[in-house]
């Protein structure tokens, strides 16, 4: 078919929807520039972030995607059933260069928890359709079902995991960051970064991030739910903590360098206009309600911490329990203790990057000195404080490790004195590359970690207000394509009664 031919068919569908034609003169002056894909994010009762970019040569190294200096209007639309039948919103907006020809829509106006179909249109190309979903309405309580996943390394292994998700069809998907890795290229792994060097100039950040976008499984993935985001440190640098570097190389200004890293994160996620960073600062967490059911608080570890104690390992020393360090920084510590405190919702969920409960890794007491265990006082804060506010029914939820785990958050970790919570730990996407379901990772050390398996995968989770069911979804091999998912191990968690049950 000629493109003349298939424009002329693509706008006369359209245009039987109702939507209006695009004049000629602006008809195939660029390439198909929706390489990217679509994604939709931070759902509301009253709509969705839509995302998406315009990049038809989206690894070009000045990472502006061949597009030129213009801007480009994408027109919008979201409909109520997947064959854009009856639409009911609508609109356009100018993508621009200074943001990379990322588009980001903030639809209103939408019916709550109902599903919506979206897609974008561009100087004569229609993009992919993506499905989303609006939040309940406050006071009503449906079930619904959450994926959540992280550490996606591109080089590691294909992203089957993310096509599975796709086809659990959910109603949200959390990725709890290392969404992007930001090293060298490999020279043996199944696949190879783009550009080839460390990442930390603004341009790399969008090539690399293009590049994972590239990724069909990802895509189909952003277009079958809504998502939540949040970051950890590989979307800047591994191990960095507020302004420290991680390390010495490459040399450089690490504010720019963060500031690089978060700009293009905005710009390459579905998030709202409240998160567009102001130089090395960006406002990442916030509280999505899903109903009077559940409550996301969402949480930055990263951004606002103290560094890491005795030296970044699993060393301790007195610091890691110094009242004065903190994970959260105090503002968002007051703003999550506050949240926990308004009981939204039945469930308290938290969004977060790293391991939560505290877990002794040998008898002389080591732990990872980047989780919670190295910042003893900042977890106890915050545990007490939902305790005392009587939130008996808050689950964290977590990334990171490139392992699965489940525990019991306990009130006094060396006593074992009363249960006062659930940590559900997802595994990776495919970091780490593929396991060893072999494996053994649980110590009587801490005996309240039930859950120990190397696969990667990710968790599902069927949310009602009467119990959780979670199953440990997982793929065998990530260096082959295409591997089916199964249930490893399942639990539930009652409302009200924190902990892991047999389901
Ligand atoms: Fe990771
Ligand atoms: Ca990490």
């Amino acid at each position: 078919m000629s493109s003349v031919n298939r424009r002329t068919l693509i706008l006369g569908g359209l245009a039987g929807a109702g939507a209006t034609v695009l004049t000629s003169g602006t008809a195939h002056a660029i390439g198909y520039p929706f390489t990217l894909g679509v994604a939709s994010g931070d759902p509301a009762p009253d709509g969705f972030v839509l995302w998406t970019r315009l990049a038809p040569s989206p690894l070009n190294a000045d990472g502006l995607g061949g597009m030129s200096s213009a801007g480009v209007t994408v027109e919008w639309q979201v409909a109520s059933d997947e064959y854009f039948t009856s639409l009911v919103r609508t609109g356009s907006v100018t993508a621009v260069q200074a943001s990379a020809h990322t588009v980001h829509v903030e639809v209103a106006g939408l019916q709550p928890g109902r599903e919506y179909y979206y897609r974008f249109r561009a100087a004569g190309h229609i993009s992919q359709t993506g499905r989303s979903r609006t939040t309940p309405a406050a006071g009503t309580s449906p079930a619904f079902t959450m994926l959540f996943a992280s550490c996606s390394h591109y080089e590691a292994g294909y992203f089957t995991a993310y096509r599975r998700m796709a086809e659990e069809r959910p109603d949200v998907i959390l990725h709890l960051g290392d969404y992007i890795y930001e090293g060298t290229a490999s020279t043996t792994n199944v696949r190879k970064h783009a550009p080839v060097s460390e990442i930390t100039a603004l341009a790399d950040y969008r090539v690399r991030h293009a590049q994972y976008k590239t990724d069909i499984d990802l895509q189909a993935a952003h277009a079958a739910a809504p998502w939540l985001v949040v970051w950890d440190d590989h979307e800047v640098e591994n191990n960095y903590a507020n302004l420290v570097r991680g390390d010495t190389s490459p040399a450089g200004d690490f504010r720019a360098r963060r500031a690089a890293a978060y700009k293009a994160y905005w710009e390459h996620m579905p998030l709202r206009a409240s998160s567009i960073p102001v130089n090395e600062n960006m406002q990442l967490y916030r509280r999505v309600r899903w109903g009077s059911l559940a409550t996301f608080h969402m949480l930055d570890t990263r951004q606002y911490r103290d560094d890491q104690a005795c030296g970044d390992g699993t060393k301790v020393c007195a610091a890691a329990g110094d009242p004065a360090r903190s994970l959260t920084g105090a503002a968002q510590e007051s703003w999550l203790l506050d949240g926990l405190g308004q009981r939204l919702g039945t469930w308290d969920i938290l969004g977060q990057q790293v391991f939560f409960a505290q877990k002794l890794a040998s008898a002389d007491g080591a732990k990872s000195m980047d989780a919670w265990d190295g910042y003893t006082a900042s977890r106890d804060r915050i545990q007490r404080g939902w305790d005392a506010r009587g939130n008996t029914s808050t689950v964290v939820l977590t990334g990171d490790v490139h392992r699965s785990w489940a525990s019991d958050l306990m009130l006094d970790y060396s006593t074992q004195n009363k249960i006062i919570g659930t940590e559900l730990v997802t595994t990776s996407v495919t970091s780490g590359g593929d396991g060893n379901a072999a494996d053994t990772g649980l110590s009587s050390l801490n005996p309240h970690v039930k859950f120990f398996k190397n696969l990667r995968g990710y968790v599902r989770v069927h949310v009602d207000s009467t119990r959780m069911l979670a199953d440990f979804r997982v793929v065998d091999k990530v260096t082959v394509r295409d591997y089916p998912v199964r249930t490893i191990q399942s639990y539930a968690i009652e409302a009200g009664n924190p902990g892991l049950v047999t389901p």
